[in-house]
């Protein structure tokens, strides 16, 4: 197949990238480098099936050639890349996103939008369910984010209803790995930043909000399946090993062996306090379910930041 990625310079993005290009696929890389980087790519230089332009998708598009399939991954994604670029945010999921099902349209090509987890916002129903509609404050400093995903999905459904696009919708969850920036904010390149440094571990709140910690392999495996299959709702993405912050703050200490000390600041606004997704949904439809823990998943993560990003942080 031949595929557009839109944010294949970002974390998970250039990840989706390496994967299909493994699995024979061609692949047309577009990012604005807004908060990805082209050193992302940097080892496909040469790759005869892959290509990538710069492209702010909130501009439209134009791509010669058919396309078989389109992945809309271009939005920031971590809170402080998002609460620093709150229009540019709501603008990547609203004309962004119609940019990039206007594309798949006009191609014939699939459509597959990655979602989050955010959509849920602080949710009253846990764990987390597709069917659930969720509890997100749309005012609140998190809204740029919850809201453009929400109205993105919205639009892909729209799509789909009206033209009759074949589209996938992920909603996906703390995700991380290799080729996270260490300085964007969330807590896994957060904590294992300080504990490598020596630096304090900085928990907000009493640590008692929870997450689940999903690996991006097994992330891009399930997106794998999701774009191929015929499910129009949104699949749940994660990996439902939860648990509290805290505890995650000492799994890092113990981990890298660090003597760093945890400290506490204050929570920030609408920070959902439990988060877990209920994936039985992906593991029906795609049969699907993340295979990586959290030990494996991590020590592939500090060796990365251990030869990438501790020498010369960005
Ligand atoms: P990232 O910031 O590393 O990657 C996003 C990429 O999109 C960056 O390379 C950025 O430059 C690009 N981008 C932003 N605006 C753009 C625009 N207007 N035009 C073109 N490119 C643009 O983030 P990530 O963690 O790789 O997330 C990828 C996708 O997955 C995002 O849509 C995010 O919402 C979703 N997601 C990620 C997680 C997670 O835990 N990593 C969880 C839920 C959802
Ligand atoms: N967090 C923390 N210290 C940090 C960064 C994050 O305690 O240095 C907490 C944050 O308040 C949230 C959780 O860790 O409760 C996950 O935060 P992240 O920014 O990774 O993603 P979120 O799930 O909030 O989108």
């Amino acid at each position: 197949m031949r595929i557009v990625v839109s944010g294949a310079a970002g974390f998970i993005g250039s990840h989706l990238c390496d994967r299909l290009l493994a699995d024979g696929h061609t692949v047309v890389a577009l990012d604005n480098y807004l908060t990805g980087s082209l050193r992302n790519l940097a080892h496909l230089a040469g790759e005869p099936r892959f290509s990538s332009m710069e492209q702010d998708i909130t501009r439209p598009v134009a791509i010669p050639g058919p396309l078989d399939s389109v992945v809309n991954l271009a939005s920031p994604a971590s809170p402080k890349d998002y609460l620093e670029h709150p229009i540019e945010t709501l603008d990547v999921g609203s004309n962004g996103t119609r940019h990039m099902l206007e594309l798949a349209l006009e191609k014939g090509a699939r459509f597959l939008l990655t979602s989050t987890s955010e959509c849920y916002g602080d949710p009253a129903v846990h764990p987390q369910v597709e069917t659930y509609w969720g509890n997100v404050n749309p005012v609140g400093p998190r809204s740029c984010y919850d809201e453009s995903k929400r109205f993105a999905e919205a639009l892909t459904m729209a799509y789909h209803r009206k033209h009759g696009l074949r589209t996938n919708i992920a909603r996906i969850f703390n995700t991380y790995g290799p080729r996270m920036k260490l300085d964007d904010g969330r807590v896994v390149p957060a904590f294992l930043g300080s504990a490598l440094r020596g630096e304090p571990i900085t928990v907000f709140g009493d640590g008692s909000q929870t997450r689940s910690f999903c690996y991006v392999s097994d992330l891009v495996e399930g997106l794998c399946r999701l774009m191929l299959a015929e499910e129009r709702y949104p699949v749940n993405l994660g990996n439902p090993c939860e648990m509290t912050i805290l505890q995650f703050a000492e799994y890092i200490r113990r981990l890298t062996g660090s003597q760093s000390p945890i400290v506490f600041e204050p929570l920030p606004e609408d920070d959902p306090r439990q988060r877990r997704p209920d994936i039985a949904k992906a593991r029906e439809v795609l049969g699907w379910e993340p295979r990586v823990s959290l030990e494996v998943g991590l020590s592939e993560t500090v060796k990365y930041f251990r030869m990438k990003e501790l020498p010369c942080p960005k």
